[in-house]
């Protein structure tokens, strides 16, 4: 309960933003439960699977439905219900709301009407990950979840090819092969990278290596493609990757080195893909030939 001068766990016309347990329900915090118990309503991604999650920690509250398929009157709704008077906790399926997942509109809409939102903090996958995958994360991106289309795909991976904070995705395990080709592909073959599955739950992994290491587990490997998955990728190295410079590089390496050799240390120098700098190489080495 709220110690005196702290501020009450829930108060009338107030929008609370809520993490759940993305896995282990012993990560519920104490404040949200406060919290939840304290609101005159939950407003949830999924009503049955949230009504589960409160009948497990003894709370029974009415329930409003708000996903990315509600129409505007569910948002209204909501918003009506904060102009009467009435508190409100925001919750998802698991983890934090509005990351890569409902509530935007509702956090946005409250906010410029004038409501106060509170955030109530706990878990979200993404920071989970990060902060025991031992990459860097004093900068990080977070992308969420990459285009399901190998071709936007890709495209979505070039534009950030050259980006030089740890990444961060979110990736459905049936895609988790694809995506880790085309990030191969794309970034490299020797760019480092961590595979983190399962968190807070009973078959949580941790897989690092180069991209091209993770491909051929992952292949080799079925059970890494179930569950619930945030793949993390280090940063490229600073001023890597422009064509002059792989160029530059490249034609100096051959000086020394042929064209297989030349390509291999031009990717763990740039990052770049391997096979790439390699046609590069035969291509530089052809000219000088000339
Ligand atoms: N809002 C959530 C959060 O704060 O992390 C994310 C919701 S998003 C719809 C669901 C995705 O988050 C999953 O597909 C997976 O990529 C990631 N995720 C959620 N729980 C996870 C877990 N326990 N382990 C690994 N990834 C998880």
């Amino acid at each position: 309960m709220a110690k005196k001068g702290e501020r009450l766990a829930s108060k009338p016309g107030d929008l609370y933003v809520v993490a759940t347990p993305i896995g282990n329900l012993g990560d519920m915090v104490p404040r949200a439960l406060e919290v939840l118990q304290g609101a005159a309503r939950v407003v949830a991604e999924d009503t049955r699977h949230t009504r589960r999650l409160l009948h497990h920690f003894g709370i029974h509250k009415p329930l409003l439905s708000l996903h990315d398929h509600s129409g505007p009157e569910a948002l209204e709704r909501c918003l009506e219900l904060l102009a009467a008077g009435e508190s409100l906790a925001l919750v998802c399926d698991a983890g934090t709301p509005l990351v890569a997942d409902p509530g935007f509109p509702l956090v946005r809409e409250a906010r410029r009407r004038g409501f106060r939102v509170v955030p109530i903090p706990g878990p979200c996958a993404a920071v989970a990950a990060l902060s025991a995958a031992g990459l860097p994360c004093e900068r990080f991106a977070f992308e969420g979840f990459l285009p399901a289309r190998r071709a936007a795909r890709r495209a979505a991976l070039e534009r950030l090819r050259r980006e030089e904070r740890t990444l961060v995705f979110y990736e459905a395990p049936h895609r988790l092969a694809a995506t880790l080709t085309d990030l191969a592909e794309v970034f490299g073959s020797e760019r480092e990278a961590v595979l983190a599955r399962e968190l807070t739950k009973l078959h949580e992994t941790f897989l690092a290596g180069t991209l091209e290491e993770l491909v051929e587990r992952v292949a080799r490997d079925p059970d890494q493609q179930r569950g619930e998955i945030v793949l993390l990728v280090a940063g490229a190295p600073p001023d890597s990757g422009g064509d002059l410079d792989c160029r530059r590089l490249l034609a100096a390496l051959l000086e020394a080195l042929p064209p297989a050799s030349a390509a291999r240390v031009a990717a763990k120098v740039t990052g770049r893909e391997r096979r790439a700098l390699y046609r590069l190489a035969l291509e530089i080495a052809g000219e000088s030939e000339r």
